[in-house]
């Protein structure tokens, strides 16, 4: 595993699922690791317990990464307890499914303020300090990491869940934008696309045998994702491993956008 020794990384939505793993995967390499949380403070302790349990540091944070001023408190708190920031995993997000007709602008609003518009408040926040410190050599070849949780929905349209496809579709176009602007800051930006990953946002799609059946369907490695390939893949994007990758999204989804319905041919 690539080392993120001494470096201190901010993961929002990290008391669950793909966060969580993430959260773990930054620590186990080393690196301290904020983990964020908007409601579930408990949660955020338990993972943040795990992580010491398991030799590493941690904090939790709370924060809605949907409102500014949050989020500026957020990055205050984690800047006084580490005294900077190496690395942003932009993960926090949230699906609220309706078919066009049915949802309203509340719902609209929701998905998109958390799922892009917290993304780029965090990614201002992160820059700001990046630049702020200027590169630290001994610690990273870049002077900051930040990677986007997108979805395969940033580039397979989803029919039912348009406020969550318009999101991720914004996080792309978001992401690439911010890694031109900021790689001659030597800011590296990248995102993860993870395809289905076993976690409280798709219950549905795997809790029974037969949804289980319906979605191995959309999946030519025939099997569903569990949170630690999405930790590994960020361990890598988050370490000068990957220091010449920039502006790209990384889909980890088991060949979910290999067009699965041309495996026997079509
Ligand atoms: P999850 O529901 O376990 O995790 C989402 C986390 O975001 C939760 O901890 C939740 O509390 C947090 N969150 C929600 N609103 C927030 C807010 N306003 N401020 C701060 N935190 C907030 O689901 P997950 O699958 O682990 O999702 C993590 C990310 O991965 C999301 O961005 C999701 O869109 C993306 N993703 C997941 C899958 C999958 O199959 N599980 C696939 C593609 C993309």
């Amino acid at each position: 595993m690539p080392s993120l020794q001494g470096q201190a990384a901010l993961v929002t939505g990290s008391s669950s699922g793909i966060g969580t793993a993430v959260a773990q995967s930054l620590a186990a390499a080393g690196a301290k690791v904020g983990v964020n949380y908007s409601r579930s403070a408990d949660e955020a302790e338990v993972v943040v317990a795990d992580i010491r349990a398991a030799g590493g540091e941690a904090i939790a944070i709370q924060a809605d990464v949907s409102q500014e001023d949050q989020v500026q408190r957020m990055f205050s708190q984690f800047c006084e307890a580490f005294g900077t920031i190496d690395i942003l995993v932009n993960n926090a997000g949230l699906q609220r499914d309706f078919n066009l007709v049915d949802m309203s602008l509340a719902d609209w609003n929701l998905v998109i303020g958390v799922n892009l518009t917290g993304q780029f408040l965090c990614a201002r926040e992160a820059v700001k300090e990046f630049l702020r410190r200027g590169l630290v050599p001994e610690r990273s070849c870049a002077v900051g990491k930040i990677i986007c949780m997108s979805s395969v929905h940033e580039v397979i349209p989803w029919a039912g869940h348009c406020n969550y496809a318009a999101s991720k579709g914004g996080v792309s176009l978001l992401m690439k934008s911010m890694a031109q602007e900021l790689a001659p800051q030597k800011i590296r930006i990248n995102s993860i696309a993870p395809g289905a990953i076993q976690t409280p946002i798709n219950r549905d799609a795997w809790e029974t045998p037969e949804a289980l059946e319906a979605l191995l369907k959309l999946i030519p490695y025939k099997r569903i994702g569990v949170p630690e390939d999405i930790g590994k893949a960020a361990v890598w994007l988050a370490s000068d491993d990957s220091d010449y990758v920039q502006g790209e999204t990384l889909f980890v989804d088991g060949g979910m956008t290999l067009y699965p319905g041309f495996e026997s041919g079509g």
